[in-house]
């Protein structure tokens, strides 16, 4: 019983003195110290002893035990220390691989701007781009609606001074372009409008894109060819149009454009208010008034032009009902596109 107590006594500090880590530390503790360990065992075996031995062989155990608890505790002191020294004089691991900045990506709003005009591109068109501060010359008067025209109503517009305010549409590129140069012409004209509203589809700013084509004998049919190509292009998919009568100023016959529901596919739901239908754009026959203001002959040559919110477009082809969120600046909503 004597040696069997040395002997574990050496093994133990042999362990202890060999010890590096806290996985180690705790092997120990287990193999020595725990319920199962040797020490526990040895006090067990001591019922075994003649009963004259047993007092003092109880001693030298107990204190052969407090002796190898005193230097773990000891060695378990020195591990802690050694780990945090280690740290501060450890050189970085250059193997390690880096954290990453998140990857920037372009605005949803700026991904279908720049679809947009790659469709119309696609199709021969032109692009063109005029200042945001505008003349009420250009906002309005050149485009058939003269001061104190009912339609100036439905603009809700930001005035700089009495002549300069900031444009209700991208419309004013028409006049500006058509009044530089001659027909044939095929334009689109994207950029920022702005206008005093603001509720869950409207905002003070938005996003338009204006296009129009002049030549000789353009019909209505090469409006519908146009613009269901676009349509087509955009939502990926074969989708109804349909040319509802409207009126603009600037446009004689004009039509508003809806699209077969893209979430139903017009048989009819919450977004499409049960129609099965959804406006996308404005459109029409450039007005005979338009071309005499920029000096075409009505007579020669004849056009259409349309205006389209990206905002929207974007709204139905990606599913977003509320126009707000793409100026929250919300990451975890951007990084979805
Ligand atoms: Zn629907």
């Amino acid at each position: 019983m004597e040696k069997e107590l040395q002997s574990l006594a050496t093994e133990a500090k042999d362990f202890l003195q060999n010890l590096k880590d806290k996985a180690e530390a705790e092997e120990f503790r287990i193999r020595f110290l725990g319920r199962k360990g040797h020490f526990t065992s040895i006090m067990r075996s001591l019922g075994n002893v003649a009963a004259e031995d047993r007092p003092r062989l109880g001693q030298m155990a107990n204190q052969v035990k407090a002796e190898v608890e005193k230097l773990f505790e000891q060695k378990k002191i020195e591990i802690e220390q050694s780990f945090g020294k280690d740290k501060k004089l450890s050189t970085p691991d250059l193997t390690l691989p880096g954290r990453c900045p998140a990857g920037g990506r372009l605005h949803p709003v700026t991904q279908v701007m720049q679809e947009t005009c790659a469709i119309f591109e696609s199709l021969g068109f032109s692009v063109a781009e005029g200042p945001d501060v505008e003349q009420d010359y250009y906002n309005f008067e050149a485009l058939n609606i003269p001061a104190h025209h009912p339609a100036r109503d439905m603009h809700d517009t930001f005035y700089v001074s009495d002549s300069i305010l900031l444009r209700t549409h991208t419309s004013p590129m028409q006049a500006r372009i058509m009044e530089a140069q001659d027909p044939p012409l095929r334009v689109i004209a994207p950029g920022k409008v702005y206008r005093c509203d603001s509720d869950i589809t409207h905002t003070p700013m938005f996003h338009q894109v204006e296009g129009f084509l002049v030549d000789k004998d353009i019909s209505f049919a090469d409006l519908k060819g146009v613009l269901t190509v676009f349509t087509r292009k955009m939502f990926d998919r074969d989708l109804a149009l349909r040319f509802r009568p409207s009126f603009f100023p600037f446009t004689e016959p004009s039509a508003e454009v809806d699209i077969a529901c893209v979430m139903c596919n017009g048989a009819g739901c919450r977004v499409c208010k049960k129609t099965g239908w959804l406006e996308i754009l404005g459109s029409g026959m450039i007005d005979p008034e338009v071309f005499k203001m920029v000096g075409y002959d009505p007579e020669v040559y004849s056009g259409f032009a349309f205006g389209l919110g990206i905002e929207r477009i974007a709204m139905l082809k990606y599913g977003i009902d509320d126009i707000r969120l793409f100026y929250e600046n919300d990451q975890r909503f951007l990084s979805q596109f």
